[in-house]
């Protein structure tokens, strides 16, 4: 950790207006690094010391939205004036010497999570124009901890996806290459990071929707445990996997948030009863002797060799660190994507029956109250929810439960006592977050099974419920990134941090920006 004054010392430059910070002992490439590259951390510094103020900082957040989001467009709605009066309000705390780790700090949060009197559409026609009564647990603690949320993030229509390319608002773009999809289902979240829309976001991976789009996006994101972070205010999508977690510039800003949004909430039954470790204060510890399994299920034919290579790369690196690598196998990876595209549209299925017309969002009238059903239903969802509500309903109907869904509970188990069984004799599980970098836009969205398939490194980690992380761990030869993922024990947020910033402090790769 540094801080401002200790050894980087910043100035405040006036380039065309905007406010800058040059750090003349800069740890970025010796180049000038301007106020929305900060990480919470430096931005917190900076805040404390008085060199730059909430103000300041919403500012230059809204100039770098207002020059990149034509282009990349993380973005559904903005929340710019509010946010304005937040950062005034953030400066006189300051000068009064409130003392919360987010005051002042801009933070861009999914669709998905519902944000009191702020439009939350989870990128569907049918909540289009819905504005939540109530604030979810996540975001009512960040509040608590002094935030400013910069406007909600675009995703995949209620989270089914893997491109973000199934938002009924649009598609975002790849900040390294605009012809290619962020990821998803959080786009928006991890474009906004890694383009400097925003200093951190919330995103939430029900099968790999945090990991997947921080591993093209080349920034961190880190899905916890099931039942590390209350649910309460997340739009269900399937809700024995769905779990919010950060996407951010560092690893170390992933432990402040987590910090943030663990724990038990009582407004969320499926929400551990557990005691929360300081995170941050396992940041640096050594990670000799730890042993780190190396699934061979994980390194599979038909794998990027770029995206094959860097994380082989990384794994030795880790073990010039001191970690120890093991080979271990999970025998029932081959199984997952189809287990959990069935257990996943069966709760979607489900979950999604109270969009109907009454109760929220979109009505479409009708000749009676079914008709009316039917049309809110057929005019509000995307091609790919009603798959999904389909091929739910087929998969929970009587004659086929049994066979489906009832079966797919048995291998989810099994899955779950594969990581089980690994970890008996490893602390930790590294893998390549995603078989590939970023694909072209376009290029599976005819053929939802090889979209689906782009989820196969992530999904048995949501049907087990373990913790897993993804890092930035190398670029291809075309500039993208490439994600490297480590999983944990039940509960054990700290391992899975502590290997993933050891990594990072000894790496350059998190610190590479995409030029937009
Ligand atoms: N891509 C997976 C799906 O489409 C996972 C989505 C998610 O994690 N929300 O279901």
């Amino acid at each position: 950790m540094f801080h401002v004054g200790q050894g980087l010392s910043f100035a405040l430059s006036n380039t065309n207006g905007l406010p800058a910070i040059v750090y003349f002992n800069n740890v970025l490439s010796g180049g000038t690094v301007e106020l929305y590259n900060l990480s919470i951390d430096e931005a917190r510094s900076a805040i404390d010391s008085g060199e730059i103020s909430p103000v300041e900082l919403i500012n230059a957040i809204f100039e770098r939205i207002e020059a990149v989001e034509e282009k990349v467009r993380s973005y559904v709605s903005l929340t710019k004036e509010k946010a304005l009066t937040q950062a005034r309000q953030a400066g006189g705390d300051i000068k009064r010497d409130v003392k919360q780790i987010l005051l002042g700090i801009p933070i861009a949060v999914k669709d998905n999570i519902c944000t009191e009197e702020v439009k939350t559409t989870c990128s569907s026609k049918i909540l289009e124009d819905f504005i939540p009564p109530y604030e979810s647990s996540v975001t009512q603690r960040l509040k608590e901890h002094g935030y400013i949320l910069i406007g909600k993030t675009n995703l995949d229509e209620f989270a089914m996806g893997s491109s973000t390319e199934n938002s009924a608002f649009g598609y975002t773009r790849n900040p390294w290459d605009i012809e290619r999809i962020p990821g998803g289902s959080s786009g928006g979240s991890a474009t906004a990071v890694a383009a400097d829309e925003c200093i951190a976001a919330l995103g939430s991976d029900t099968g790999g929707s945090i990991r997947l789009p921080a591993a093209f996006c080349g920034v961190v994101g880190f899905k916890p445990t099931y039942g590390r972070v209350s649910r309460y205010g997340l739009v269900a999508f399937a809700s024995s996997f769905d779990q919010i977690g950060p996407i951010t510039k560092n690893v170390k800003d992933s432990a402040i948030l987590l910090n943030i949004i663990s724990g038990h909430d009582p407004f969320d039954s499926t929400s551990a009863n557990l005691p929360v470790p300081d995170f941050i204060s396992v940041l640096g510890n050594d990670i000799k002797n730890i042993k780190i399994g190396v699934p061979k299920e994980y390194f599979i034919e038909g794998m990027d060799k770029e995206v094959e290579d860097y994380v082989k790369e990384a794994i030795k690196k880790l073990e010039s660190l001191g970690a120890i690598p093991v080979e271990i196998s999970l025998p029932h990876t081959g199984y997952a994507v189809a287990t959990y595209y069935i257990l996943a549209t069966c709760e979607a299925s489900s979950n999604l029956a109270r969009y109907d017309g009454v109760k929220y969002g979109l009505r479409v009238d009708g000749e009676d109250l079914v008709d009316m059903y039917m049309r809110t239903r057929e005019v509000g969802f995307g091609a790919e929810v009603k798959r999904r509500i389909i091929l739910g309903t087929y998969a929970l109907s009587s004659g086929y439960y049994d066979a489906y869904y009832r079966k797919a509970q048995q291998v989810r188990t099994l899955i779950k006592q594969d990581f089980e069984m690994a970890f008996e004799s490893v602390d930790v599980i590294i893998t390549p977050t995603t078989p590939t970098p970023a694909f072209k836009v376009g290029e599976k969205t005819e053929d939802p099974l090889q979209m689906y398939l782009s989820d196969i490194f992530t999904i048995s980690v949501n049907l087990a419920g373990v913790p897993g992380i993804s890092i930035p761990c190398g670029f291809t030869t075309n500039n993208l990134p490439i994600g490297l993922q480590i999983i944990g024990k039940h509960f054990d947020e700290e391992s899975v941090l502590k290997v993933a910033y050891t990594y990072e402090q000894a790496t350059d790769w998190h610190k590479r920006k995409p030029n937009l």
